[in-house]
């Protein structure tokens, strides 16, 4: 066996400098916890839609390969977004592959990719993995929205590869202005990704223009919808585009159970429809509520999270006294300049959210 030193000799030497000086993808320790952490639907399925999705996954045929085009999978999903004819899908394990496809297809020497931040910390992540220059241009301070003035400058300096947009926003939980959008569309020379993991708690989409803007790529997921474990995100885009990027996904991405399972439980889509409707109703009184505690400022939000900021005490110490409490959220005090002394909690059930408040009051009360 090689020494120690050896070892760390090889590693220095062969892995990429950025993969070196990368952090990994930190996923707290669940166990235990009420995990507000990670805007996770809340809500389990009704006892006979577990007793038919079992009876589905019976008829898997686990012995063969996946179907590699997901064709069925994707009429269900075609049809749940009123996907036009002449647009097509490419699935993804979970839209964070996606996300990694779309920048290995752009890694060119000099590539840039854009995004506004504070952003989905995986913009970044895998830009930095595969050494393309990731180019932020700070949300405005007071609402969050974008800089339009800063957004126009840096798109004609850089002329990134990529822009992502969340559309609404991940940690912020704001929808963009649709002009700004628009008008990023009109000006940007590459591809345009409109992130749409909150859709199903957002009452707005950028779909219904793919028409006027070609290079513009919907990504959607089921994660947030309630299907996280499932792990299913599609892009949606002029053929073109995807058919170039269909070459770099490995074939069988997308596991039987996975699309067994995701083609089912969209069948069950009133099911899912109830559980983000009660979420959005949830979504308000939180925000309500914690606006009514005096020490706290919420933020307005389209998705299933609210993001807020705390006055008078350091944010981390209200985070540890609701983790020892059992209650985990995402702390955001050091993750860029615009979010600091604010916490984010994704909207639970009315029992984690009342928890949740009543526990943070008394930690705000000492
Ligand atoms: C959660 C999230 C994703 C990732 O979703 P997966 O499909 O679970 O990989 C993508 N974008 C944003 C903005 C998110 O918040």
């Amino acid at each position: 066996m090689a020494s120690d030193s050896t070892m760390q000799q090889r590693i220095a030497e062969k892995l990429t400098p950025q993969l070196l000086s990368m952090q990994a993808y930190h996923v707290p320790d669940r166990k235990g916890l009420i995990k507000l952490d990670a805007m996770e639907n809340p809500y389990n399925w009704p006892p006979e839609m577990v007793d038919e999705w079992l009876d589905c996954l019976r008829q898997c045929t686990v012995n063969r390969y996946p179907d590699a085009g997901a064709a069925e999978l994707k009429q269900r999903l075609r049809q749940i977004d009123g996907v036009a004819d002449n647009l097509d899908l490419l699935l993804g394990n979970g839209s964070d592959e996606l996300i990694l496809l779309l920048l290995m297809a752009v890694a060119k020497p000099g590539a840039t990719v854009l995004a506004p931040t504070p952003a989905f910390v995986m913009y970044k992540q895998i830009a930095d993995s595969l050494g393309i220059t990731f180019i932020d241009v700070p949300l405005r301070s007071d609402d969050f929205g974008l800089d339009m003035p800063a957004m126009r400058l840096a798109i004609e300096q850089h002329q990134p590869s990529v822009i992502f947009l969340a559309y609404p926003n991940n940690p912020t939980g704001n929808l963009f202005s649709h002009s700004d959008m628009l008008e990023i569309l009109q000006c940007a020379p590459g591809i345009v990704v409109s992130d749409e993991a909150y859709a199903p708690f957002a009452d707005a989409s950028m779909l219904f223009v793919q028409d006027t803007y070609p290079s513009l790529l919907v990504m959607r997921t089921v994660s947030k919808l309630g299907l996280a474990g499932l792990r299913l995100g599609y892009l949606i885009g002029h053929p073109a585009w995807i058919q170039q990027l269909d070459k770099i996904r490995l074939p069988y991405n997308i596991n039987t159970l996975t699309q067994v399972s995701a083609e089912f439980a969209l069948s069950k889509q009133s099911v899912f429809d109830q559980q983000s409707r009660q979420i959005k109703r949830d979504r308000e009184q939180l925000i309500e509520a914690l606006n009514t505690l005096g020490r706290c400022h919420a933020f307005p939000s389209s998705a299933n999270f609210v993001l807020f900021h705390v006055d008078g005490i350091p944010v981390t110490e209200v985070f540890e006294s609701l983790k020892d409490n059992a209650i985990l959220v995402k702390n955001l005090n050091t993750s860029h300049p615009l979010t600091r002394n604010c916490l984010r909690v994704t909207v639970g059930t009315s029992e984690q959210n009342k928890l949740f408040l009543d526990n943070l009051r008394m930690i705000l009360e000492v």
